[in-house]
C-alpha cells in the first residue's frame, strides 16, 4: 500500500458501499447484477485497472485490482463478476494484436462490454483438453458449434473468451481461443441461469453455439493450436485472484463476527467474554493473518513477474480451504442468526463453497503442486 492506493481504496470502498451493498438483496433475488452497474463501475474507472491507459484502461498495476477485489469480497458482494471480466481483458492484452486490443479493451474498461471466460463444458471441466466446442475455419470466418456450462457472467456477457477445438486430431495443440462478441450474434443462445447453492446474485449460465460465425481475426494468437499454452500461462493470475478474494472474505467475516460476539448477550454477559468464544476468535484471526501474509507475498511475486504455477496453486487451494473453515466458525459464533441470509456470514458461507471448486478444483491444485515437490 502507498498513499495513492489508500486514496484509491477510499473511493473504491465508497463506490461499493453506496452503489452495490444496497443493491445486493435485489441482485440476489433476480440472480443478476444488471448492466447498469457495469457502466457505473466503468465510469468510475474501476474496471481493467491493471492494463495500460493507452488502451482506455486504468493504467495502474495489479495492486489496484487487488484493492477493488478486496472491497467487494469483504462485503460479500459476489454477484459482480469482476474477476472473469478482468481475466477476459487480460487474455486480449496478453495475446491480442494491437488492433484487437484497441477493438476490445476500451469497451471492456468502460463496462460497455461485459466479459466472461467460457472454458468449461458438460464433458470437460478439470480435463480441459477434452473441450469439444468446435470452431471450423471457412474462408475468413470460423463456424462454431457446441456448448459451455457454469459460465460466470454468462447471462449478460457480451464479450466471451471462448475456448474452442480447432483441430480434432490433436488434444493439447488442438485448442484455440476466440474472442466472441455476442450481441445480436446469430446462432448464439444463453440457456438457463443456473440455480446455485451460493453466489446467487451471479448470473452463472449455460451458453449454446449453433453455426455461429465469427471473423477469423477474433482468434487470439498468430496461428491455431496455441489455446492450451495461453490458458496455462494465465492461470497463476487467475488463481491468485481467487485466493485474495478468499482472504478478504475471511477478514470481513472475522471483523463482523468479532463485532457480533461483543454485542450478543447470553447468560447475563456478552458471549465474546466467554473464554471458548475468545479462543475461537483468536484461532480464526490467526489463520486469517497467516493467509493474508501468504497472499501478500504472492501479490508481491506477481508484481515482480515471479509468481509460479505451484505457488499460485498452493495459495488457491490452501486459502480457499481455510476460507470455508473460518467462515463456518463465524456462522457457528452467530448461532441461529448465522443461518439467516440477512446476516453477512450466512451469505459468505454459501458463497465460499465454490471457491474450492472453480478456477481448477483444489484436488487439481494438489496435482500441480505435487509435481514440484
Ligand atoms: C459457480 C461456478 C462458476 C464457474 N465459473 C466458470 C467460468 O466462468 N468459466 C468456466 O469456464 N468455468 C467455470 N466454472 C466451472 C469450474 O471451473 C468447473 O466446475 C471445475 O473446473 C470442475 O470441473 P467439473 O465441474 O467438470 O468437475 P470434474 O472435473 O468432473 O471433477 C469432479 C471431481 O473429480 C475430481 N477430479 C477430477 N480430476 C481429478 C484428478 N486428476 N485428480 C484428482 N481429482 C480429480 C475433482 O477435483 C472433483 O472433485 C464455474 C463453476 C461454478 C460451480
Amino acid at each position: 500500500m502507498d498513499e495513492e492506493l489508500a486514496l484509491f481504496r477510499d473511493s473504491a470502498s465508497r463506490f461499493v458501499e453506496s452503489e452495490m451493498v444496497p443493491q445486493d438483496p435485489t441482485w440476489r433475488q433476480q440472480h443478476s447484477v444488471g448492466r447498469e452497474i457495469w457502466r457505473k463501475a466503468g465510469e468510475m474507472g474501476l474496471l481493467c485497472l491493471d492494463l495500460p491507459a493507452e488502451f482506455g484502461c486504468g493504467g495502474g498495476d495489479f495492486r489496484h485490482e487487488v484493492v477493488f477485489y478486496e472491497e467487494l469480497a469483504r462485503r460479500g458482494i459476489s454477484g459482480f463478476g469482476q474477476g472473469v471480466h478482468s481475466m477476459c481483458a487480460h487474455y486480449v492484452f496478453n495475446y491480442g494484436t494491437d488492433e484487437q486490443k484497441r477493438r476490445w479493451l476500451p469497451r471492456l474498461a468502460k463496462g460497455e462490454l461485459i466479459g466472461a471466460i467460457a472454458m468449461t463444458e458438460p464433458g470437460a471441466g478439470s480435463d480441459l483438453q477434452g473441450v469439444r466446442t468446435r470452431a471450423v475455419l471457412e474462408g475468413d470466418h470460423y463456424r462454431i458449434n457446441g456448448s459451455k456450462i457454469f459460465i460466470t457472467n454468462g447471462g449478460q456477457a457480451s464479450c466471451l473468451m471462448l475456448v474452442t477445438r480447432t483441430n480434432p486430431e490433436e488434444r493439447k495443440r488442438g485448442l484455440s481461443l476466440l474472442m466472441v462478441e455476442t450481441t445480436d450474434l446469430l446462432g448464439y443462445r444463453v440457456g438457463r441461469v443456473l440455480d446455485k447453492m451460493g453466489m446467487v446474485a451471479q448470473d452463472t449460465a449455460e451458453l449454446f453455439f449453433e453455426d455461429v460465425r465469427v471473423p477469423v481475426d477474433c482468434r487470439l494468437g498468430a496461428e491455431e493450436g496455441l489455446g492450451m499454452y495461453q490458458l496455462m500461462d494465465d492461470l497463476p493470475y487467475e488463481r491468485l485472484v481467487i485466493a485474495l478474494c478468499g482472504v478478504a472474505a475471511m477478514e470481513g467475516a472475522v471483523a463482523e463476527t468479532s463485532k457480533y460476539v461483543k454485542e450478543r448477550k447470553a447468560f447475563g454477559q456478552a458471549i465474546g467474554n466467554m473464554q471458548t468464544v475468545r479462543h475461537k476468535l483468536a484461532e480464526i484471526a490467526t489463520v486469517t493473518r497467516v493467509a493474508r501474509v501468504f497472499v501478500d507475498d504472492c501479490i508481491g511475486k506477481l508484481l515482480a513477474g515471479k509468481l509460479d504455477t505451484e505457488t499460485a496453486s498452493m495459495a488457491k487451494y490452501w486459502v480457499t480451504d481455510m476460507q470455508q473453515q473460518v467462515i463456518d466458525e463465524c456462522v457457528q459464533l452467530h448461532g441461529g442468526y448465522g443461518y439467516m441470509n440477512e446476516y453477512l456470514v450466512c451469505r459468505m458461507f454459501a458463497d465460499s463453497r465454490v471457491q474450492r471448486i472453480y478456477g481448477g478444483t483444489n484436488e487439481i491444485m494438489k496435482e500441480l503442486i505435487s509435481r514440484s515437490v
